[in-house]
């Protein structure tokens, strides 16, 4: 799988706020998102209020890397991160390859 840079990862985020929801997980093991909010989440806006500091304020605000959205089952399907990964997995092995633009040959 190519990885991403920081900033190419973090720029996949489309600002949806739908991650700041509260969850809870239901006796079959779904994983349901309340209409509840972070207490952080602006709703007008759909941003932290908190951000540069939210893993200090906010209880269980997580870093979304991509380990971490490759191994939880509660981001929304929506989320730009879970799509991009679920893209990721569908590429054959070797697409990377397939998809690095050849160089043109100069003209003389
Ligand atoms: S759900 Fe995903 S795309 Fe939406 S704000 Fe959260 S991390 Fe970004």
């Amino acid at each position: 799988m190519p990885s991403l840079t920081t900033e190419q990862w973090e720029a996949l985020c489309k600002r949806c706020g739908l991650c700041c929801f509260e969850k809870i997980r239901l006796p079959n093991g779904r994983v349901l998102t309340t209409p509840i909010p972070c207490r952080f989440l602006d709703l007008h806006s759909r941003s932290c209020r908190v951000y540069s500091k939210r893993f200090e304020v906010g209880e269980n605000c997580q870093k979304l890397t991509p380990e971490l959205v490759a191994s939880v089952d509660w981001l929304p399907e929506e989320c730009a991160y879970v799509q991009h990964l679920k893209q990721q997995q569908a590429l054959p092995s070797d697409s990377h390859a397939s998809h690095t633009p050849r160089k043109r040959k100069k003209r003389r």
